[in-house]
């Protein structure tokens, strides 16, 4: 698929379009605490070869046109492992995305027979497609990204409409679309517990 990947300051352009409803969706931060680092990045792909990433300064957080995005209830966001995106953007955007699907816990409820649930093993055993993973550490807070981190970037959000066909036809096969949902559903709950205070915690668990 060819990717027209567009760079946009602090907000989505008003006419990015997602005509199948669904909407990819992956952020780049500082590092990994999000009370400490900002987010930097937000890579939105509708699955149709339109790329916006989606670059934050840290100056203003009102980004409109994303923020309706986020919170549509007809588009649904695809992530893979969308809690630490969720946390992130209702932090700095105040904004809860909803609904949503993680292919990482669609990989957990299907691909038993493996522990590897990245997004580069399921690009690979999936869609036969290899990510280059040379710049995952990396300063996305820069006023200039190199090409190869805006590749690295759009490369997390362009497969996530094509992986989401291929788990939604094992999450059928194993019987667990309904267990799946219902995760996703809860990822709003699970990310609200986050940042109050559990985040490293199991709420569930005995001790
Ligand atoms: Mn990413």
């Amino acid at each position: 698929m060819a990717e027209n990947i567009k760079l946009c300051m602090n907000d989505l352009p008003a006419d990015a379009t997602f005509p199948n409803g669904m909407a990819a969706v992956d952020c780049e931060m500082m590092g990994l605490n999000v009370y400490r680092d900002r987010l930097c990045m937000t890579q939105v792909a509708n699955g149709e070869g339109d790329v916006w990433l989606v670059k934050f300064d840290g100056s203003d957080w009102s980004a409109p046109n994303l923020k309706k995005l986020l919170t549509d209830k007809r588009i649904l966001k695809i992530f893979h492992y969308g809690r630490k995106d969720v946390v992130t953007m209702k932090h700095y955007l105040d904004v809860m995305t909803a609904p949503l699907y993680d292919t990482k816990i669609a990989s957990r409820f299907t691909r038993t027979y493996t522990e590897k649930h990245g997004l580069n093993a399921l690009c690979v055993e999936l869609l036969g497609v290899q990510l280059d993973k040379s710049v995952t550490s990396t300063n996305w807070g820069a006023d200039e990204l190199s090409e190869a981190q805006l590749q690295y970037a759009a490369d997390d959000v362009v497969h996530l409409h094509a992986l989401k066909v291929k788990l939604d036809a094992m999450l059928k096969q194993v019987d667990r679309v309904h267990l799946a949902q219902q995760c996703f559903d809860f990822l709003e709950t699970r990310v609200e517990i986050d940042l109050a205070g559990w985040e490293d915690q199991d709420i569930f668990a005995h001790h």
